[in-house]
């Protein structure tokens, strides 16, 4: 349920009512937008009157929220929230693109890369530590190592860091990570996100191989039920009938996610195709559709690539991509 209020709401009247709603067991958010105060009850609100909040003299308008997401709903926060990582803010019309190996393999390839995607114009540095393999035979990720060797890129170019989670065991090593991503596989292994809820960093939540919009905001919703509010949300392609992509781009989760949420949404462009050659014209189409943002696998020798080489940029394709991004940029469509 959400209440509505009137601008400059009496603040002795607005305390009563909150006090009243607590008293019926009711956790409050409130949303400051630019047009209005909004309340956002959660809990048991199906014995809450409705007609008598209706009726208060601070109040516009009160209404039941069918979905089952509520922190993440938009009709909680109508809104954009804007992320904050680091001092780069995303979300908001902010677009940001998030660069970097699949795999951390090595303290020279890590760290040629964070300074060469720098260059280009990614603002964040992406790479991973703890990878989930189909094979239990493949390269598994440097694990521990993989994360100080992207401390020390991120000490050389000042990019912030977005590194995967595979497992709770893991938590206390992302102490100086500056965004965790929890990836397709994991989108629904709600006791890590429920203690991710705990933690102030922002969470990348990629949405899952076979999993529905309502699906991943639910997943959102977990993380924030615990209080915390920074998730950015993934497109990374869907399981279909295709074959000739690694996955299915559904790049109509882009307005249909900014309808149903505030959070922002970014696109992977590299998981959801598997081709490096398509990477270009998808992310061309991300930025078009309104997205926030961009995850891009780039490698300083793809045909090499301990993992995803095949869908990997040379740092001077990535270069490319961003020039051509830059000049889309200014005719997205972020209509909601
Ligand atoms: C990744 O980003 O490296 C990754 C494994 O992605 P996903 O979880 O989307 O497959
Ligand atoms: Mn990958």
């Amino acid at each position: 349920m959400i209440v509505i209020l009137k601008r400059d709401p009496n603040p002795e009247q607005l305390s009563n009512l909150e006090q009243w709603l607590m008293l019926q067991g009711i956790e409050i958010h409130r949303s400051e937008g630019s047009s209005s105060l909004i309340l956002g009850l959660v809990g048991d609100t199906s014995g809450v009157d409705m007609d008598l909040i209706r009726a208060l003299d601070i109040v516009e308008d009160v209404k039941r929220i069918q979905e089952p997401y509520k922190n993440a709903n938009r009709k909680f926060h109508p809104d954009d929230t804007v992320i904050d990582v680091g001092g780069v803010k995303i979300g908001g019309g902010n677009f940001q693109v998030i660069a970097g190996p699949c795999s951390v393999e090595s303290p020279e390839q890590i760290c040629g890369i964070a300074k060469s995607v720098k260059e280009s114009g990614a603002t964040l540095l992406r790479g991973g530590a703890f990878k989930p393999r189909t094979s239990p035979y493949a390269f598994q990720g440097l694990k521990a190592h993989g994360l100080e060797l992207l401390l020390e890129a991120k000490k050389e170019t000042g990019l912030p860091i977005v590194t995967e989670i595979m497992d709770l065991s893991q938590l206390d090593l992302f102490g100086d990570v500056d965004v965790i991503q929890v990836g397709a596989r994991n989108m629904q292994n709600f006791e890590l996100l429920r203690q991710l809820g705990h933690s102030d960093k922002p969470i990348l939540l990629k949405r899952g191989l076979a999993n529905t919009l309502q699906e991943l905001l639910m997943s959102a919703e977990y993380i924030m039920a615990g209080g915390n509010s920074k998730v950015i949300l993934c497109e990374r392609g869907i399981r279909t009938f295709e074959t000739a992509t690694r996955n299915t781009l559904d790049i109509s989760a882009v307005p249909m996610l900014r309808r149903m949420t505030h959070l922002p949404v970014i696109i992977d462009p590299s998981h959801a195709t598997g081709i490096c050659k398509l990477v270009k014209p998808m992310s061309l189409a991300a930025a078009v559709s309104g997205a926030d943002g961009l995850i891009i696998e780039v490698h300083n020798d793809p045909a090499h690539a301990l993992c995803d080489g095949p869908q990997s940029l040379t740092p001077d394709a990535f270069g490319d991509v961003m020039d051509a991004v830059r000049n889309v940029l200014p005719f997205a469509c972020r209509e909601i």
